[in-house]
């Protein structure tokens, strides 16, 4: 299998007694954004001086405001189903937690689409456990097909990607032709002795099936792909580089890597004690990985939930995350029943702060909150949009689709006070483009959103 579990070793192995002059000609050699080897990246991972992290974080910072600018894209996850027969021993909806389990009616996923279209959203993550029989995949595709239907005034959801186990090439078939943007699955932990203990028993259980599901799933035509590992499974830096790894599988085999990279810790659930695993990461180290995966690959997204703390979000935004998710609930029902509600949670958020909370204080921090889903709607989707990425054209289409789907939130959503922030950013951010046709067009645009358009993009 790809992740030769010795090869990192060795790599660990040898940065182990890296010197401070090894580290600096490495943190030079990011500087000129070329590129990292593997063993570049090892050393990277054993950066302790304060100095050197800072430098770290530093151009971390510069390589996403080179690429990302100052946009952070914002969705919410929907979970239809707790159905699940796996153990994973970290889970809330591990098989052994005895609760009421179920999952979406039709008419109920409309209903909890309404109400994250009222917050916003324009686009979601649909989660749902492991169950064959209560959630087969075409229980799913009548999930996609309930959300993309379900407007609301001016609401729509306009990307759905999808966080299902892994499966089929049959069945992610059936999902790329629902439309679903990208396929997210966690390995969880690439360490398989580690992932073996993890998944005691299971479907789940099966590392190789588990490990080349994004293989089959662009098989069967799903451009984009978005990986996670759950960090405090095992050794933080293990994963790093196995995730680099994977990636580099995944271009050579099929011509484009990770979509995303997501970046949860681990935290406490129901059913599980956090005192039972000796790999978590304290927030030092936390950071220190959010930069390291931008500085290694910096065109795939970095993407962090709720599960971290609003200051934690603030800070990981500066050295690399690029989506976040907001207003998030993690139970099955749980937007329509809210924190009362009988849903058991699949892990604790942090962060409990409303979109348009967080949409004033993104704004407050200098940042464009982006309800984009331009790409996927203009078939920029895998390599298509990797050649894009890579370049630097991006930025012509990010910052102004940013823009006018804050524009967008502000009218729809929003109150006085965001209308006034807002509206000071936009036209900030308008002076700043470059290119006086692009500048002219979002202009043009953000005025037919003011007179009623909508859904305008690049
Ligand atoms: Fe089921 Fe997924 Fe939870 Fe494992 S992580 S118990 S597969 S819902
Ligand atoms: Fe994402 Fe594409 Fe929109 Fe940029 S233009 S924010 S890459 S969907």
């Amino acid at each position: 299998m790809f992740i030769d579990h010795e090869y990192i070793e060795g790599l660990l192995k040898e940065s182990k007694d890296a010197t401070r002059e090894d580290i600096q000609r490495v943190l030079d050699k990011a500087k000129l954004k070329k590129g990292l080897e593997h063993k570049d990246i090892a050393l990277l991972l054993q950066t302790e001086d304060e100095g050197q992290l800072r430098e770290l974080f530093k151009i971390a910072g510069d390589i996403k405001k080179d690429i990302y600018g100052n946009r952070v894209v914002v969705f919410a996850p929907l979970y239809v189903s707790d159905y699940c027969v796996n153990n994973c021993v970290y889970c809330g909806y591990q098989r052994c937690n005895d609760f009421g389990r179920r999952k979406l009616t039709r008419e109920e996923i409309q209903e909890e689409v309404k109400i994250l279209e009222k917050m916003g959203h324009k686009r979601l993550a649909l989660e749902a456990g492991e169950d064959p029989l209560n959630c087969p995949i075409d229980y799913i595709i009548e999930a996609l097909d309930a959300i993309y239907t379900t407007k609301n005034e001016n609401g729509a959801i306009r990307r759905v990607n999808v966080n299902i186990a892994a499966t089929t090439v049959e069945n992610y078939r059936k999902l790329k032709e629902k439309g679903i943007g990208t396929y997210i699955l966690f390995q969880e932990t690439y360490h398989k002795p580690t992932y073996e203990k993890m998944h005691p028993k299971s479907l789940k259980g099966n590392y190789d099936y588990h490990l080349t599901a994004f293989h089959r799933a662009m098989e069967g035509g799903v451009d984009d792909v978005g990986a996670g590992v759950l960090f405090g499974l095992y050794d933080a830096k293990f994963e790093v580089l196995a995730l680099m790894l994977h990636n580099e599988q995944l271009e050579k085999d099929l011509g484009v890597g990770f979509h995303t990279i997501s970046v949860p810790r681990l935290k406490k659930a129901e059913g599980m004690d956090l005192t039972m695993f000796p790999h978590i990461i304290d927030d030092e180290m936390f950071k220190k990985i959010v930069a390291i995966i931008r500085i290694a690959v910096p065109f795939t997204g970095i993407i962090l939930s709720t599960r971290e703390s609003a200051e934690m979000r603030t800070e990981a935004l500066k050295y690399g995350v690029s989506q976040v998710s907001a207003g998030s609930c993690t139970g099955v029902g749980g937007y329509k029943e809210g924190e009362n509600g009988r849903s058991v949670s699949q892990f604790q958020m942090e962060d409990h702060r409303s979109p348009l909370q967080i949409i004033k204080e993104l704004i407050e921090d200098g940042c464009i909150p982006s309800y984009c889903t331009a790409c996927y709607r203009q078939g920029r989707t895998g390599d298509r949009f990797m050649q894009l990425a890579k370049s630097g054209q991006i930025h012509n289409v990010c910052t102004p689709n940013g823009l006018m789907t804050l524009m967008e939130f502000v009218l729809d959503y929003g109150d006085k006070e965001l209308y006034e922030k807002a509206e000071k950013l936009i036209y900030n951010e308008i002076e700043k483009i470059q290119r006086e046709d692009i500048k002219t067009l979002t202009i043009k645009n953000i005025e037919k959103l003011k007179n009623g358009e909508r859904d305008l993009y690049l």
